[in-house]
């Protein structure tokens, strides 16, 4: 098989696989006192803290959850919640248009059922990079506090988003700042001021069912989960200990980000091969500051229904930037926000390459890509 699908998941590392070996042998609970119990508790506080390097963040702010959409679930709803508690309500979550389900359907979810909390989008510009001048605007007017969400980098397309101009003026407004840095987290420093951060084990190589919510001090959050006040009473239930062991060690490994320029250096060759073999394909958000894992691209005549089908039965995983339902297949939001029209973005293919992709990756999905646009546009001239 070829696997380049890493922002879907990334298969699990080496060294994520023997930490689990090591944690699952341990047999304790990481809220016992005795000696098993303290051994969890050390494997549970050394993740912490490696997650935590890998965030730029204090150990203490970091509460594991069950992944990404737990976090992000926990941020938006703690979020909200604490601030009522705290009499400092907020009324309206301005969210990014190409963010992910997870943060879409939370703040929809919450405008739907908490009276008084209502939802907004920030539109990102052709190139998928939030409109930061519309936000400002949509800051300045109108009234109460507000929780603004907007991604590091998307997951579809890989395009960065220039966080320190968005944390400045959330800051400026007085407001709140969630950032879903699942696909970021190393891959690109996360040096930005967010009150709210969230990360997934399983796009780093760590287990599926691992994640953080990083919470800067004062931020307000109510637990989602009470239970034996684990995770400093934010997320409650027996840690998920090889998980998180697994999340450490990947987390370790993914800080120095030393194996990025391979990636990108892969990624590029591929790309400049598109251009050069197909010069009417369009790579989404080409144009932008992007992951260099990510390449999100179309070639003109031939669908993403057809080309899954197609790389699939040469051994190749990618993703299609479409959502196919009922029968009909529909252009991702995020390439719509974009303005892309549905005939383009209805032939979004996504390659994302990761930590044990190689130089004849490149090759075979380019062979495949070959073959399958030759017969597409053979049918089309026959
Ligand atoms: N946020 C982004 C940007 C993602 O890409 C994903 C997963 O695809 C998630 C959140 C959800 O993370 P998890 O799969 O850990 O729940």
């Amino acid at each position: 098989m070829i696997y380049l699908d890493h922002n879907a998941t990334s298969p699990l590392r080496p060294e994520a696989l023997a930490a689990v070996t090591r944690a699952s042998a341990i047999g304790g609970n990481p809220s016992s006192v005795h000696a098993q119990g303290r051994a969890a508790r050390a494997v549970v506080e050394d993740a912490r803290e490696a997650v935590a390097k890998l965030a730029g963040a204090r150990a203490q702010d970091v509460i594991f959850t069950s992944g990404g959409t737990e976090a992000n679930a926990l941020a938006l709803y703690g979020a909200v919640y604490g601030a009522l508690e705290a009499e400092a309500r907020i009324t309206r979550i301005f969210v990014s248009a190409i963010e992910h389900p997870a943060v879409l359907a939370n703040a929809a979810a919450i405008a739907e059922r908490i009276a008084g909390v209502r939802t907004a989008e920030i539109p990102v510009t052709a190139d998928g990079i939030v409109d930061v001048e519309a936000l400002r605007v949509m800051l300045r007017e109108g009234k109460g506090r507000t929780l603004v969400c907007v991604m590091a980098a998307n997951n579809e397309t890989g395009v960065i988003q220039p966080l320190d101009q968005i944390a400045k003026h959330v800051r400026d407004a007085g407001a709140l700042l969630l950032v879903d840095a699942v696909q970021t987290a190393g891959k690109i420093p996360l040096a930005f001021d967010a009150d709210y951060l969230v990360i997934s084990g399983h796009k780093i190589g760590a287990l599926e069912g691992t994640g953080a919510l990083i919470v800067k001090e004062g931020a307000p959050l109510s637990p989602l989960v009470s239970g034996g006040g684990q995770e400093r009473g934010k997320r409650g239930g027996t840690q998920n200990l090889a998980g998180i062991a697994s999340f450490g060690a990947a987390a370790a490994v993914a800080a120095s980000r030393a194996d990025i320029p391979r990636q990108t250096g892969l990624r590029d060759r591929f790309e400049s091969e598109i251009a050069r073999r197909w010069p009417e394909a369009v790579v989404f958000g080409a144009k932008a500051p992007r992951l260099g894992n990510t390449s999100n691209f179309a070639i003109p005549g031939v669908t993403a229904e057809t080309a899954m089908m197609a790389l699939d039965l040469d051994g190749i995983c990618v993703s299609s930037g479409a959502a196919c339902s009922s029968g009909k297949v529909h252009a991702s939001h995020v390439l719509k926000a974009m303005g892309l029209s549905d005939e383009i973005a209805g032939g979004a293919l996504r390659a994302s390459f990761g930590w044990n992709s190689e130089s004849s990756d490149v090759d075979a999905v380019l062979a495949s890509l070959d073959k399958l646009v030759s017969r597409a546009r053979s049918r089309v001239a026959a």
